[in-house]
């Protein structure tokens, strides 16, 4: 069985989580593609050219907690607007979502670019004061210094950079199923998600 289930939204939307959640629910495999563009980030940051570092991307390069800073998430947003580091990245994308047994991928654009026929499309989105408070006690948690206004500040600069790209923009696609975690626990997104996945499965 060959099941893509496609999660897009922006950054702290809740998506990670209901991610892994449903992955682990049903023995999908699980692809966080924020993860290639942040390592092509955390490249160009140490002087590589982002095209290179993207072409020449290994798996050691999408570990470790490096990539989870804010400098490298700014930096992931800026290599992201530029066509051929997308481009680079699309056939290991494509090739993760083919695989037996099923894929989950989350990011952006997986819906609209990578995915255009993924059984199962979402887009989880919210405020992005509830989503710059998630990202702040998460940040703080791991002990890097920052300051609850300035991740609102560094979650309003990348929506505005990954919205209006000319490639790829941060839109749900279509036949997406938007779920909001502004007001809804964790639980109650995911149930959600399960319940749309479900459906296509029969
Ligand atoms: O999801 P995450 O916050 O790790 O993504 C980091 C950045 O990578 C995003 O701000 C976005 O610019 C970019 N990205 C993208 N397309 C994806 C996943 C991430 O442009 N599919």
């Amino acid at each position: 069985m060959t099941i893509t289930v496609a999660i897009d939204g922006p950054a702290a939307s809740g998506k990670g989580t209901i991610s892994k959640a449903v992955a682990a629910r049903f023995g999908f495999a699980h692809l966080d593609t924020g993860l290639l563009y942040r390592a092509v980030g955390a490249k160009m940051l140490a002087g590589v050219d982002p095209t290179d570092a993207a072409k020449g991307l290994v798996p050691e390069d999408v570990v470790g907690d490096h990539l989870r800073t804010p400098e490298v998430a700014q930096a992931a947003s800026r290599v992201a607007t530029l066509h051929e580091v997308r481009a680079a990245l699309v056939d290991f994308q494509r090739a993760f979502a083919a695989r037996a047994g099923g894929a989950v991928l989350d990011g952006r654009d997986i819906g609209t670019v990578i995915c255009p026929d993924a059984q199962v499309k979402l887009f989880v989105t919210a405020s992005a004061e509830v989503r710059a408070e998630r990202r702040f006690l998460e940040l703080d948690g791991k002990g890097i210094e920052v300051t609850r206004q300035s991740v609102l500040a560094d979650v309003k600069e990348r929506d505005r950079r990954d919205s209006e790209r000319a490639v790829a923009p941060l839109i749900p696609a279509d036949d997406a199923i938007v779920i909001d975690t502004s007001t809804l626990d964790i639980d109650a997104a995911v149930k959600h998600a399960e319940d749309a996945i479900r459906a296509v499965l029969g």
